[in-house]
């Protein structure tokens, strides 16, 4: 009897890998001390196809060019802006085929559209859909947090806690980014929201409300993204907070610190982070970075020493909020790979996966509920409990539910119904929020073409896709009919 028990999903122990920047003509001659500079990373950053091609000279055909530039003209919610650190981890050492860079040309453009982070950090037209390139019932803010707002940028939606956006950029600009209506540039698509308020006025408000309302326990300390925000004014933010008798847990938001490590690595940065991390431990205050990594190939040594200087410096805990999407993650295997990646090599501890939100353009990465469950199925039993991520839904006017407490789900028409247990800050008592029932929709297209066929009877093709919601809630009957 073999005592290797064959499983679907084979561990393996990895070794990180910082790919090599020289291989793309445009840093032949970056020096190590230039990459480790968190400076010369964001000067560096690729905010345009002009910029683009002078990094990969001759890498990249014109097509992929044209098919970027169309994008960006007719779909695009997010503005580029990739700093040199996340587009080294694109088709380098980890994803070569044949272990081998490849060749200039037709091969690497075919590696660079299948690579797990281009497709997501920098969409193409060829990658949305055709059909269906939104879903009816998608919204900028299609998760209302700016609905929610109980001082400006600060959304009070669960009964304990609540979210601070305290700018609207970030070191890297996500393409299914799901705050595009407020984060990063404006784009042909999208005329970005801006924040009216003075930043320091804007924080003045958000402490005010945390004094004055003790049922707040837990602050999510976002944006944007804190590693853009002048380390004295965080710190300063972090500091009133912390003098909240109420406050008991921070979270600092920062997909930089695997997008530009190099800002976590920064001598004044780690100095700060220590002085509020002691300032938190000794209030018996859980101070933790939530950061956002998708594939696995982003988890470098630069990450994990960034993680472990955050850790050193007192930071409780560094957890992992990833975003499910199709062509970048949405396989057990890719979902596996990332965790252990993220688990084993850099002391991140995998904690969410969430499912694409509905925002416009961003069918082609959203997977169905039942594809999130099957997926959630298949990771179990590999990681242990406490870094099994979970993979949730972030229901419109409800938040984060794991994926099996839906309540009831119409998979012939794509939507599903959620309940929830509390009031957000703009229900009133007067509503009862626990019989109310919520709706999230899966992708048309992976819909069965009865279904199909019911979204094209159904929704307005002029583009307000009234007709649409109404029906959705009408077939509620034909949901509860399937289930009995
Ligand atoms: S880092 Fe977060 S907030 Fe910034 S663009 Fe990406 S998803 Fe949006």
């Amino acid at each position: 009897m073999s005592s290797l028990i064959e499983q679907p999903y084979h561990y393996q122990q990895r070794e990180l890998v910082e790919p090599d920047w020289t291989r793309f003509p445009g840093w032949r001659e970056v020096t190590a001390a230039e990459w480790a500079s968190v400076q010369w990373q964001r000067v560096h950053c690729i905010k345009n196809i002009k910029q683009l091609r002078e990094l990969m000279g001759d890498l990249l055909t014109d097509a992929f060019y044209a098919d970027l530039e169309r994008d960006q003209a007719e779909r695009a919610t997010m503005s580029m802006l990739l700093p040199p650190q996340m587009i080294n981890t694109m088709v380098s050492e980890m994803t070569w085929a044949e272990g081998r860079m490849p060749a200039a040309g037709e091969e690497f453009t075919a590696a660079f559209y299948a690579d797990p982070v281009r497709n997501y950090m920098l969409p193409v037209f060829s990658d949305r859909r055709a059909d269906w390139p939104s879903h009816p019932n998608s919204q900028r803010d299609s998760l209302h947090e700016h609905d929610m707002w109980v001082a400006e940028g600060l959304t009070h939606r669960y009964p304990t806690k609540v979210l601070a956006e305290l700018l609207p950029t970030c070191p890297q600009y996500c393409g299914h980014c799901t705050r595009m209506d407020l984060v990063g540039n404006s784009t042909p698509q999208v005329t970005k929201l801006k924040l009216a308020g003075k930043p320091m006025d804007r924080h003045e408000a958000i402490i005010d409300y945390l004094k004055r309302t003790p049922t707040v326990r837990d602050v999510v300390v976002s944006g944007g993204d804190v590693a853009n925000m002048p380390w004295k004014n965080l710190e300063s933010f972090i500091d009133r907070v912390l003098d909240v008798d109420n406050i008991r847990d921070i979270r600092l938001a920062s997909k930089a610190l695997m997008g530009l490590p190099q800002h976590w690595l920064a001598d004044d940065t780690v100095e700060g982070v220590a002085r509020v991390s002691a300032k938190a431990r000794s209030r018996g205050v859980g101070l933790a970075i939530h950061t956002h990594v998708n594939a696995a190939q982003s988890v470098t040594p630069l990450v994990a020493d960034a993680t472990k200087a955050m850790l050193d410096a007192g930071i409780r805990d560094v957890r992992n909020q990833g975003v499910l999407m199709r062509g970048v993650n949405a396989t057990s295997e890719d979902l596996l790979d990332l965790c252990f990646a993220l688990a084993d090599g850099a002391s991140i501890t995998p904690y969410y996966f969430y499912m694409c939100d509905m925002i416009p353009f961003a069918e082609h990465w959203r997977t169905s509920l039942a594809e999130a469950q099957h997926l959630q199925h298949s990771i179990m039993g590999y990681l242990p409990g406490f870094a099994t991520p979970r993979i949730v839904c972030d229901v419109p006017f409800v938040g984060k539910r794991w994926v099996h407490q839906v309540d009831t789900y119409d998979t012939e028409r794509g939507i599903s119904y959620w309940r929830k247990n509390y009031r957000t800050s703009i229900e009133t008592e007067d509503v009862d929020v626990t019989s109310a029932e919520y709706v999230y929709y899966d992708p048309i297209y992976t819909l069965s073409t009865e279904g199909q066929a019911w979204w094209r009877q159904h929704s307005d093709a002029a583009g307000t896709h009234e007709a649409a919601t109404a029906a959705a809630q009408a077939s509620r009957e034909t949901s509860v009919a399937q289930l009995d």
